[in-house]
């Protein structure tokens, strides 16, 4: 029992300091995933529009060829005219031309709607453009701040890590999710020892006849107050000489 809790102990002290080492990055990992996010919402709202704009200019090239095409028959139509034998053929053409004359006017003025449409999203991808510019700039320095730190205590990471799971394996599966939902929901601190008669999670006093309970080191304690696994302090003295971090 006594080797159960040195060992959670043990593990506590360890991601104390990888902890310690997360600390050191700050808010940057998290100002990197907003950047990073942002910069996603832009490129997509410009890959939206440029699409847009690719349509709308395909559009405007197929009303192109319909207006050509109509204007081939307007002529052919006009030239017709000349040559009509009674009232009845000169009814249909002119009916043809009206015809033809009105979806032309309607391809044209739908064609300059979509050069409208063209020239706004146009605009709206430069406005985004510059944005998206200082956005990624602001990632380059933040990740390389980032990258800078990570690397500085890349050594000291490893070592701990390895260290961890060397522990890590020697602790049983029920404590270990015990300490891991305790962990998570403290803060980063599952296991503390007991710190001139108090909870040193939480400061809050242990009764006398608990701290000889603990003291045994029979079974597992948690703080009355805090819900945090209580070693002693002898086991905390021992557990920190033995793995000096
Ligand atoms: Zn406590």
């Amino acid at each position: 029992m006594k080797d159960r809790l040195s060992t959670l102990y043990e593990l506590q002290l360890i991601d104390s300091q990888l902890d310690e080492l997360e600390e050191l990055r700050g808010d940057l990992p998290a100002a990197v995933y907003d950047l990073k996010s942002q910069i996603q919402l832009f490129e997509e709202q410009i890959e939206a529009k440029e699409d847009e704009k690719k349509k709308s200019i395909n559009k405007r090239k197929q009303n192109d060829d319909d207006i050509e095409r109509m204007k081939v028959n307007l002529k052919r139509f006009k030239s017709q005219l000349y040559q009509v034998r009674n009232n009845k053929e000169y009814d249909a053409l002119t009916k043809e031309i009206d015809h033809s004359e009105g979806q032309i006017s309607k391809l044209d003025a739908e064609n300059n709607a979509v050069e409208d449409l063209v020239q706004k999203l146009k605009k709206e991808v430069e406005e985004i453009k510059p944005q998206l510019d200082t956005l990624a700039k602001e990632l380059k320095e933040k990740e390389a701040e980032l990258k800078q730190i990570v690397k500085a205590n890349e050594r000291e990471e490893a070592r701990l890590r390895d260290k961890r799971e060397k522990v890590a394996v020697k602790v049983k599966k029920p404590d270990y999710n015990t300490y891991m939902r305790i962990r998570k929901a403290l803060n980063g601190k599952a296991v503390t020892s007991i710190a001139r008669a108090a909870c040193s999670g939480c400061h809050n006093v242990v009764p006398p006849q608990r701290q000889i309970e603990i003291k045994q080191n029979k079974r597992l304690f948690s703080c009355e107050s805090c819900g945090r696994i209580l070693v002693s302090s002898d086991i905390a003295e021992e557990v920190q000489k033995k793995i000096q971090l």
